[in-house]
């Protein structure tokens, strides 16, 4: 089921790997580590521009990867991603 994003949460821009290029990370994101365009208050910094990557853009938010908080929810990130590596 899909919902709304959690604000402060940010947990899919830590736990997940990406492999576009951005501009603070030419090399993509290793999963785990947390994105170097997550700002202080769990934004994204490049909300809205072009070098957003599209797998960002296109997330959505749902229950059975975003659990209840930000710890659930990089715990299920992280088990997801492992299940499809
Ligand atoms: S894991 Fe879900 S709730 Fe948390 S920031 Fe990402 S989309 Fe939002
Ligand atoms: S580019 Fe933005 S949305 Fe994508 S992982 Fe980094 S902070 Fe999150």
């Amino acid at each position: 089921m899909t919902m709304e994003c959690r604000p402060g949460c940010g947990a899919c821009c830590i736990a997940p790997s990406i492999t576009t290029p951005m501009p603070k990370m030419p090399q993509g994101k290793p999963a785990g580590m947390r994105c170097a365009h997550l700002m202080d208050n769990q934004l994204c910094e490049l909300f809205g521009q072009p070098e957003r990557p599209k797998v960002c853009s296109d997330f959505q938010a749902a229950d059975y990867v975003c659990g209840t908080d930000s710890q659930q929810a990089l715990e299920l990130i992280t088990v997801l991603e492992t299940s499809t590596l």
